[in-house]
Formats: structure tokens, C-alpha cells, sequence
């Protein structure tokens, strides 16, 4: 274990539901009571083969049992690299397929987050294909890279559910707009898009201008918001007393350092948040 792991553990809790599948259950628990459902994440790192790919499969499996039986209406969220995309596709497809197919017997939904450009293509290869196979599964799309638009239209005589994000990762400049105008503005554009299209739209963003902007649009087929643990948390509540879905995305496990760093980075003001906790005044 690294040794500002402990310092950091105040912060991280503010972003994680805990590192066990116990705590994130109960975390659950206190989220549906408030009205919001959770959608669980494994942190985790990139698997390397077969065996890896099978073993995070069953570890998906088990907290597929765990949400069942503690009767949370709950979805999950994961990413293909944890299931060896990198190693090979047919593997990572033959992998998540099991999570998705053990899922859709509970009536359990999967979202596939979308990781960095270099996976874009792959990873909607693989959702198409299991699209073919089963309903419960939704496909995260980011309105940074300039393809998004493209990419939508492709999906939708699948019927695909679609969650939109800004994106989160390093990217080279050409793939993506860059400025927070360009990317708001396509942002919008894509959410137009699924309205028009009257498709199943989730929208993942703590940013009122873009929430906003979907509430003034017509989604007859399906709208709902999703957002971070431990970030705006009096709009959830809003939001819900207003009538709408509302689903919150709880991250745990062991390997939360770097999630907490990216959301950190994403506002540097939670720095203010590790200092105080270095130094004992976080309470
Ligand atoms: C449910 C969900 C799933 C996601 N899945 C993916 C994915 O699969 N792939 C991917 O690339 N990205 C994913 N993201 C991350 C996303 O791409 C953005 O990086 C992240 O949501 C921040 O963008 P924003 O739309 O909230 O707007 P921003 O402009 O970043 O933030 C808007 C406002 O929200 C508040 N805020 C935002 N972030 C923080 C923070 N860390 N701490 C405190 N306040 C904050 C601030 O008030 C800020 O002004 C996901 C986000 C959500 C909510």
C-alpha cells in the first residue's frame, strides 16, 4: 500500500461508497431511501488475460447476486478494459456477455462506460453485438470527441439506451473539441439529437446549463439523470422531488486512488479538502 493512502482516506470517501461490496450495499440502501438509485462501479485495473477477463466476469457475477438479494433496484457500470479488451476482443465480448446475460435474469441493467478514444471503436462493436442479444445494457457516449454525433446515429436503429458525458480522459486534439463552449455546445446538439429521435437518453453531468438544456427538451421515451457520488447532491434531491430519475454512480474498491485523483483534478478545488485532511481539520 502506498504511504499517503490513509491521508487520502478522508477525501476518497467523499467520491467512494467504501472498498467492499458490504459497504457499497449499504451505501445503496441510504441512496434509495432518498429516492436515487445507484449504479455500481468496481474500481479496478486493466486485466490482462483470459483468466483475469474470467475472474472480474464472476466478481460481477457476485454483486450482481449481492444487489439481488438485497432487494436495492440498482443498475452497474463497468469497463471493457477490466474485462481484457486490451488482451483481445472476442475474449472481453465473451466475458462481459456473461455479466450482461446473468444481468438481464435478475433485471439488473449494464451501462459500458466509454474509456479513451483509442477504444471508442471496439467498445461500440462489442455494444452493438450484445445489443443484438439483450435490452439491459446502455452505452456511455462523450460529447468531447467530434464522432459523438456519428456515432449515435449508427447506434439508433439498434435501440440503444445512451448515457452523454462531457469525457474524462487525455485526448489528442483533433479527436476532440477542447474549450468547455464547444464541448457545452455539442453537448446540447446530442441531446437535441436523442430528443428528436425520441431515443432512451441519460444524461451524466453536474453542470446546470446542460441539465437545463435537457429539461427543456421532450423525451416521451425515456429521460434521466445521472451523476457522481458527492457531487450535487441538492440537485439529485431536486430533481427527484420534481419527479425525475435520478441515478447515482457509487464507485468502490480497493483500487480508488487514481478515481479519486481524476475527480479531484476535475476540480482543484477538493485540494483544499486533502489539505485539511492532512493536516487533521477535516471534520
Ligand atoms: C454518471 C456518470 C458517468 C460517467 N461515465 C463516464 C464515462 O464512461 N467516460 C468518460 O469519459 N467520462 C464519464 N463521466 C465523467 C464525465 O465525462 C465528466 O468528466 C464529469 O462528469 C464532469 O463533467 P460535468 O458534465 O459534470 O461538467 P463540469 O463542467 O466538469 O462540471 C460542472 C459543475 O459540476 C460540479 N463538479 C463537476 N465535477 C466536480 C468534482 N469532481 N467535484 C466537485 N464538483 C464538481 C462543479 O460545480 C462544476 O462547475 C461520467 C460522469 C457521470 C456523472
Amino acid at each position: 500500500m502506498c504511504w499517503y493512502k490513509p491521508l487520502l482516506w478522508p477525501l476518497a470517501q467523499h467520491f467512494i461508497a467504501g472498498e467492499t461490496v458490504a459497504e457499497a450495499m449499504a451505501y445503496g440502501k441510504k441512496l434509495r431511501r432518498k429516492g436515487i438509485f445507484p449504479i455500481f462501479d468496481v474500481l479496478g485495473e486493466s486485466a490482462g488475460g483470459k483468466q483475469e477477463a474470467v475472474r472480474i466476469s464472476q466478481q460481477y457475477i457476485q454483486i450482481l447476486n449481492e444487489i439481488s438479494a438485497s432487494k436495492i433496484k440498482g443498475d452497474i457500470s463497468l469497463k471493457l478494459t477490466a474485462f481484457a479488451l486490451d488482451y483481445d476482443e472476442e475474449t472481453c465480448f465473451r466475458a462481459v456477455s456473461r455479466v450482461v446475460r446473468h444481468a438481464h435474469e435478475l433485471k439488473i441493467m449494464v451501462w459500458i462506460d466509454m474509456e479513451s478514444s483509442s477504444y471508442t471503436t471496439q467498445t461500440l462493436r462489442i455494444y452493438r453485438k450484445l445489443l443484438q442479444e439483450y435490452d439491459n445494457v446502455g452505452i456511455c457516449i462523450q460529447a468531447y470527441l467530434k464522432r459523438a454525433r456519428k456515432d449515435i446515429l449508427s447506434l439508433l436503429p439498434d435501440e440503444p439506451k445512451i448515457r452523454i458525458v462531457k469525457g474524462a480522459y487525455p485526448e489528442k486534439s483533433e479527436a476532440v473539441y477542447t474549450s468547455h463552449r464547444q464541448i457545452n455546445g455539442h453537448f446540447k446538439q446530442l441531446l437535441r439529437l436523442m430528443s428528436e429521435k425520441d431515443a432512451w437518453t441519460a444524461v451524466g453531468s453536474h453542470d446546470m446549463q446542460i441539465i437545463s438544456h435537457a429539461l427543456s427538451l421532450p423525451f416521451p421515451n425515456h429521460l434521466e439523470f445521472q451523476m457522481l457520488k458527492g457531487i450535487r447532491d441538492d440537485e439529485k434531491r431536486l430533481l427527484v422531488e420534481h419527479g425525475y430519475a435520478v441515478g447515482e454512480y457509487v464507485s468502490f474498491g480497493e483500487h480508488w486512488e487514481k478515481y479519486v485523483w481524476r475527480r479531484v483534478g476535475e476540480r482543484l478545488r477538493n485540494l483544499k479538502w486533502i489539505l485539511l485532511s492532512v493536516i487533521g481539520l477535516d471534520k
